[in-house]
């Protein structure tokens, strides 16, 4: 019988949080690509109110802080990480206006209506892009914007391999036009999709695969440890194998 491939979702979180402590992302993305997006968005000023959840460290929270006026609250599950935020909004001197706070993106600590922007880089699969599309929706102001990125499948049929990874880990991802189907069934005007390049893939798994040599050094003789790494490479040597079949799209909507 076939070994069961061990995903992600499988190891313990302090395994993971100490595999990504100290990066400036902990999924693929970058500066410029957060920037692409946010130029999307209109009538932003310094009373505005963003939320950026699934934030970890702030990478594109910092760019956010960096390029807005208003107030930002980074929400995230894992205390290190908003720990690291922090820092980070302290030693750009963002800290007035940029804060991170740990808090469960299923139970969201914003009023109704709140907010002006949310934002989500590679982290709303953690409840299903559909599912925080509709339920975060009732924290927007009317004419409010979201902008998240999400795993999408670029072409109709791909193959078996590829295919049952995905099925086994985020059986959500779908195409290009079903997901901007879900982001106007759930209330939001698609405003603007784009691919983000192979290149952040690239620097992500080239930063991941030295991450990896030290990781593994740190963690000699620990089996969950050597069972996160096989995954990690798996994972790697897919998206190198497959990249034309998948991979992030950014998906910017308006409140209706
Ligand atoms: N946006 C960052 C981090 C992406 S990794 C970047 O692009 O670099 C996904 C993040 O979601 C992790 O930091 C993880 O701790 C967080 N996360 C996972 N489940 C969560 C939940 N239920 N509520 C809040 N954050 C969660």
């Amino acid at each position: 019988m076939k070994k069961e491939k061990q995903n992600i979702h499988d190891f313990d979180l302090s395994i993971i949080y100490s595999f990504f402590a100290h990066t400036e992302r902990q999924g693929p993305g970058s500066p410029e690509q957060t920037m692409k997006a946010l130029g999307f968005i209109q009538g932003l000023n310094e009373k505005s109110k963003i939320a950026d959840i699934g934030c970890g460290t702030g990478g594109q929270t910092m760019v956010l802080g960096e390029s807005l006026q208003g107030e930002i609250a980074g929400v995230d599950s894992w205390p290190d990480f908003i720990a690291q935020f922090n820092n980070n909004a302290r030693s750009r001197g963002l800290h007035t206006r940029v804060s991170g706070m740990v808090g469960d993106m299923a139970d969201l600590p914003f009023e109704k209506e709140e907010l002006d922007l949310i934002w989500s880089e590679g982290a709303i699969y953690n409840i299903g892009f559909e599912r925080g599309l509709r339920e975060w929706r009732k924290f927007l102001k009317p004419g409010g914007y979201i902008a998240v990125t999400e795993n999408t499948w670029f072409s109709g049929e791909r193959p078996a391999e590829i295919q049952d990874f995905w099925d086994s880990i985020y059986p959500e991802i779908a195409t290009i036009p079903n997901k901007v189907a879900q982001m106007q069934d759930a209330g939001y005007l698609p405003v603007a999709t784009f691919m983000l390049p192979e290149l952040v893939w690239t620097d992500y798994y080239t930063w991941q695969a030295l991450r990896l040599k030290s990781f593994q050094q740190e963690h000699e003789g620990n089996p969950a440890a050597a069972g996160f790494i096989e995954t990690m490479r798996y994972e790697a040597e897919l998206y190198s194998k497959y990249k034309q079949y998948y991979g992030y799209m950014f998906y910017v909507g308006k409140k209706l």
